[in-house]
């Protein structure tokens, strides 16, 4: 098997090992004489991997008894328009911290069912760094307060939870989720596609403090309302079965890893690598202030954006994909969720800096 290093944003790469055992247990899982895909729901072996796969969710992100655990579909996006539906109770509107692409996305679309504020707003400076806590100005009435801890697009990342005192705090966590340990119980809700540092597209998961369930506006579609999804153990419908097992797997590799704490210190070293060898040399750049560096996506750019191309071919000679930056930023973008592995970064590090020196 010829796997290759996928710089890719989402979906991303998945680990080798959990690939192989996918592989191995498609046909027949468990001798159950059938492929998770084409089990019953409600049957005792999908609820023995679906009850299995939150567990080990809960015991790597330390998840609080107090908090539900869903697995949806719809993406992270149809959560931008889910949070307001359900969360906004008899507020008028939520705070939201515009600082890149996704979060103005969550932003448009809560707009569509509240009054949306602006606590804070890095649009200016082109969405390159994070603002201080003490530069939030935060409205003790509103319903919650909607963050994205990294923004997959610009490469920037939070390195603090913001404070919000009463107001639950909700954050997009897709592209940061179990890339090292939080705190869930600072939030009152995390969620997360899966197809960056879970599992396949297709699964999103919503971690939820129960008492923020029930508040749902009148007209929340069935399958938009949490209280529903929480109070059918995420079976109201047919949920994602192959992507919750998958994710299950990823889980499971994770634990076997070491947990969160561990992932944190391989992410931090890969992220370091690729921010020196950008840093070390005037051949390189990144747009992102320091402080607000991900781990996660590292956007970089060439000194002259005319051996962009040339670049990129190299990097696929070598078997080093999709590295090509977003087109809103341009440049390049090496994504490096958990399933990177070291050796993919350090082939990079490798490659960029023979490119540079060949020129
Ligand atoms: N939020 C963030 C931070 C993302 O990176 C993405 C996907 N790239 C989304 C939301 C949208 O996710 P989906 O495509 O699963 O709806």
């Amino acid at each position: 098997m010829a796997r290759k290093f996928n710089f890719s944003a989402g979906p991303a790469m998945l680990p080798t090992a959990v690939i192989e055992r996918a592989q191995q247990e498609m046909p027949d899982w468990n001798g159950s004489g059938m492929s998770v895909m084409e089990m019953s729901h409600r049957g005792k072996e999908f609820m023995s991997i679906a009850t299995k796969a939150e567990q080990d969710l809960r015991d790597l992100m330390a998840i609080p008894d107090n908090y539900r655990v869903l697995f949806l579909q719809g993406g992270a996006s149809s959560q931008f328009a889910m949070i307001p539906l359900n969360l906004l109770g008899d507020k008028a509107g939520a705070d939201y911290l515009n600082t890149g692409m996704w979060s103005k996305k969550a932003i448009a679309e809560a707009k569509r069912y509240c009054a949306v504020h602006l606590a804070a707003d890095t649009s200016e400076g082109g969405f390159t760094t994070v603002p201080t806590q003490a530069s939030l100005t935060l409205n003790p009435d509103a319903a919650y307060v909607h963050y994205t801890p990294n923004e997959t697009i610009g490469g920037v990342e939070f390195d603090y939870i913001p404070e919000t005192g009463d107001v639950p705090l909700v954050a997009d966590m897709s592209s940061t989720i179990l890339s090292r340990p939080i705190d869930v119980s600072r939030f009152g809700m995390i969620y997360a596609g899966a197809q960056k540092n879970i599992g396949p597209a297709g699964l999103c998961i919503v971690i939820i403090r129960e008492d923020l369930l029930g508040k749902a506006a009148a007209n929340t579609p069935t399958m938009f309302n949490y209280a529903v999804h929480a109070e059918n153990e995420s079976m109201y419908n047919t949920p994602p079965t192959y992507g919750w097992y998958i994710a299950g797997l990823v889980f499971g590799w994770l634990k076997q890893r070491g947990g969160l704490e561990a992932m944190a210190t391989v992410n931090k070293r890969k992220a370091d690598k690729l921010y020196a060898v950008i840093d070390g040399s005037d051949f390189y750049a990144s747009p992102v202030a320091n402080n607000a560096r991900s781990w996660m996506n590292v956007p970089f750019t060439l000194a002259n954006p005319d051996l962009d191309a040339e670049f990129l071919k190299g990097a696929a000679e070598r078997g080093l994909l999709t590295l090509k930056g977003h087109r809103s930023v341009g440049g390049m973008r090496a994504s490096i969720y958990n399933a990177m592995p070291e050796e993919g970064v350090d082939a990079l590090v490798a490659y960029m800096q023979e490119f540079e020196s060949s020129r």
